[in-house]
């Protein structure tokens, strides 16, 4: 199965791409996170991407579609893959149908998470990420035991720079400008977009999910 999971940032990609990779066994990769591995090793990759990211916007094109297709062209991406955040522009979406068609690739599903924007900025701006093991909480309705202290690990938690409220607000303009024309795009040149309603309990929308795709 290779599979795009579109949506507005807080919409849950993250915690639904990762249940989506292991039940059906495929590599999940998400731009987001492989940006931010960049920016904390300070490679040449996250030192172009920083100030894009910092100020909420998007880190231009051409770096992130020769990532994407750098990372496709991993062997364990041969079977199937999950692309979580990627792609965000329309210039995206036409790089990576240009990868696939190379390699003789087509998307098996198109997933959208939707999520009204009141409740996108409750999610973005209650999101803590632990800094040792990455595991996400919410303090609004999924908070860890003790305060700022991560369930699994111990570690400390942080709010990720780009949560904070002003960037918030940024990154979800940058999404209905340059994202959101993505759903018309698929609508007329690639696979048929699935809707499903993110809200929920994460149990439930992935319930929904999965009866997207051909890999129970
Ligand atoms: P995310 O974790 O998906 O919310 O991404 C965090 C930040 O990484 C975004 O606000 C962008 O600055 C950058 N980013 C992630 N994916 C992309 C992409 N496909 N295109 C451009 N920038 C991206």
């Amino acid at each position: 199965m290779k599979i795009v999971l579109l949506g507005p940032p807080g919409a849950g990609k993250g915690t639904q791409g990762d249940l989506l990779a292991e039940r059906c066994d495929l590599p999940r990769y998400a731009t987001g996170d492989i940006l931010r591995e960049a920016v904390r090793e300070q490679t040449p990759l996250g030192r172009e991407a920083q100030r894009f990211m910092d100020a909420g916007e998007l880190v231009p094109d051409e770096i992130v579609i020769d990532l994407v297709r750098d990372v496709l062209q991993r062997p364990e991406a041969a079977a199937g893959f999950i692309l979580d955040g990627f792609p965000r522009t329309v210039a995206q979406a036409e790089g990576l149908q240009a990868t696939l068609e190379a390699r003789g690739i087509e998307l098996d599903a198109v997933l959208y998470l939707d999520v009204p924007e009141e409740e996108l900025v409750r999610r973005l701006a209650g999101r803590r990420v632990c800094t040792v093991c990455g595991t996400v909480y919410n303090v609004h309705f999924d908070p860890p035991q003790n305060a700022g202290v991560c369930d699994r690990c111990g570690g400390e938690l942080e709010t990720r720079d780009d949560d904070q409220e002003e960037t918030v607000r940024k990154r979800l303009h940058v999404y209905h400008e340059q994202t959101e024309p993505l759903l018309d795009w698929y609508a007329g040149d690639g696979p048929p977009v699935s809707k499903v309603d993110g809200v929920g309990d994460v149990e439930e929308v992935f319930g929904e999910l999965i009866e997207l795709v051909d890999c129970r």
